[in-house]
């Protein structure tokens, strides 16, 4: 069996507010220096981004592709790095829907993957042949409905994949409490049968997501959807294959839940082992609030307050946590949540005793975030970078310094405060001042029990399990 760390959401520099860095060897580049497997093209309905990766990219015939020869980046043209090693990609791409539907404005993202360039020609043409401008980013806005899209990508082939993105933002998804859908049947309507994962997002985790009944016999990934280099892999998928192809992926997100056709070849030993989650209190719209008025306020607050914001008097946007409580199914105590050691890593995964099924997560923060931290500068400054690149250079990728090396060896080399930051991150002894309303939550490693704490008693229980 192999392992396969996978991120198979982010976005070229076509897309709107993306780093012109981008492009198809630089990805490729950061997805090695992470310690991604298998990685996404992104934006493939893009007619120049598509040329891009046919010109940077080749199939490899099990439904994904590798990077050409010549496509390695100059700095590494001499290093002995061989393409046939991965990183890997998957033909991944995002479409924003704008429609309304049941009298309601609906603005939903939906991830659609191909196994071949054919297929994802043919599901340009479908889009195209509906009135689809793909050409003014790298995620098209379409007037299309979440089912039209369905329609368009099964027709073409049964295999593609159709995977509701960030499930749970305010504005932009499946649940959203701004313009999204109470369920998936309700979006998707008779094509629900072939939603078989959602994708939960940076501001929810999995034990949120366990909550929701209507996510049951469904699949939970995470991936990054990264902007820039850098931020790759902040969150992402783990899978254990008996060999690395796009269908045996696709079998393992169909998952144990959906019948097969007969006569399709599966292994049942292939599964998710688990997923690496950012903290959800750092995500965007964790909490519920208005960045302007400066408003932020937890489901408990809100129950007390409503929805209505004390300063200009409009509706709040709702943030992911008050909503999984709107649509939840079960309580988190009935979950069972237990920590335990997680093979493979130096981590304990969190689990839920109750769904034995469902696979663990991790939660960290990534390396960049905790090198600023622990030197308090910016991720963005000279010295946390070339701290980073020493540390990746001697220690391997970034996954296997924070999932596998002793702290001793990392002590070694980057020394007792990066060692020590590391170790506070495994454990989860750090604080989290949560985002909200589009405010980024705020990582603190080295915290003010007093001054940072000033969360309600509610929230400090929901932090401390983590
Ligand atoms: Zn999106
Ligand atoms: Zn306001």
């Amino acid at each position: 069996m192999i392992k396969i760390i996978a991120d198979l959401q982010l976005h070229s520099k076509y897309s709107r507010a993306v780093s012109q860095q981008m492009e198809i060897p630089k990805i490729w580049e950061w997805a090695r220096i992470k310690g991604i497997n298998l990685i996404a093209t992104g934006d493939w309905t893009h007619p120049i981004w598509m040329r891009e990766i046919k010109a940077n990219l080749e199939e490899m015939g099990n439904g994904l592709l590798k990077l050409k020869k010549e496509s390695i980046p100059f700095n590494l043209q001499d290093s002995g790095v061989n393409t046939d090693d991965g990183p890997f990609f998957l033909l991944a791409t995002e479409v924003s829907s704008i429609y309304s539907q049941g009298g309601k404005l609906r603005r939903i993202h939906n991830l659609i993957w191909s196994p071949s360039l054919k297929n994802s020609d043919k599901i340009i043409e479908g889009l195209k042949s509906r009135g689809a401008n793909l050409h003014s980013d790298g995620r098209p806005i379409v007037g299309l409905t979440s089912m039209e899209i369905a329609e368009i990508v099964f027709s073409v082939d049964s295999h593609n994949l159709l995977i509701p993105a960030h499930a749970w933002t305010p504005w932009f998804s499946l649940y959203g409490s701004q313009s999204g859908f109470d369920s998936i049947d309700e979006c998707f309507g008779s094509f629900a049968k072939n939603i078989y994962a959602i994708e939960t997002g940076l501001s929810s985790d999995p034990a949120m997501n366990w909550r929701i009944k209507d996510l049951d016999n469904r699949t939970l990934l995470s991936f990054s959807d990264a902007h820039s280099g850098p931020k790759l892999g902040r969150e992402a998928t783990v899978f254990e294959l008996s060999k690395l192809s796009y269908e045996n992926i696709r079998s393992v997100i169909a998952g144990p839940y959906t019948s097969f056709q007969k006569g399709e070849d599966r292994d049942i030993d292939n599964k998710i082992i688990y997923t690496i989650e950012f903290h959800p209190e750092e995500g965007k719209y964790h909490y519920t609030g208005h960045r302007n008025c400066n408003i932020k306020q937890s489901p408990s607050e809100t129950k007390a307050k409503g929805t209505i914001c004390p300063v200009c008097g409009k509706k709040l946007t709702v943030g992911v946590m008050q909503r999984v409580e709107e649509l939840a199914g079960r309580s988190e105590e009935e979950l069972r949540i237990v920590k335990k050691k997680l093979p493979g890593t130096v981590l304990e995964g969190i689990y839920a005793e109750s769904f034995p099924q469902k696979p663990p997560y991790v939660m960290f923060v990534p390396l960049l975030e905790i090198l600023s931290e622990s030197m308090n500068v910016s991720p963005a400054s000279q010295s946390v970078q070339s701290e980073y690149k020493k540390l990746t250079d001697q220690l391997g990728s970034e996954f296997s310094i924070l999932l596998e090396k002793p702290l001793d060896e990392i002590k070694a080399i980057s020394g007792e405060k990066t060692a020590e930051a590391i170790g506070k991150v495994r454990s989860g002894d750090i604080f989290v001042d949560p985002g909200y309303d589009g405010v980024f939550g705020v990582v603190k490693i080295w915290f003010d029990k007093k001054k940072d704490e000033k969360v309600p008693i509610e929230e400090k229980e929901q932090l401390s399990f983590f």
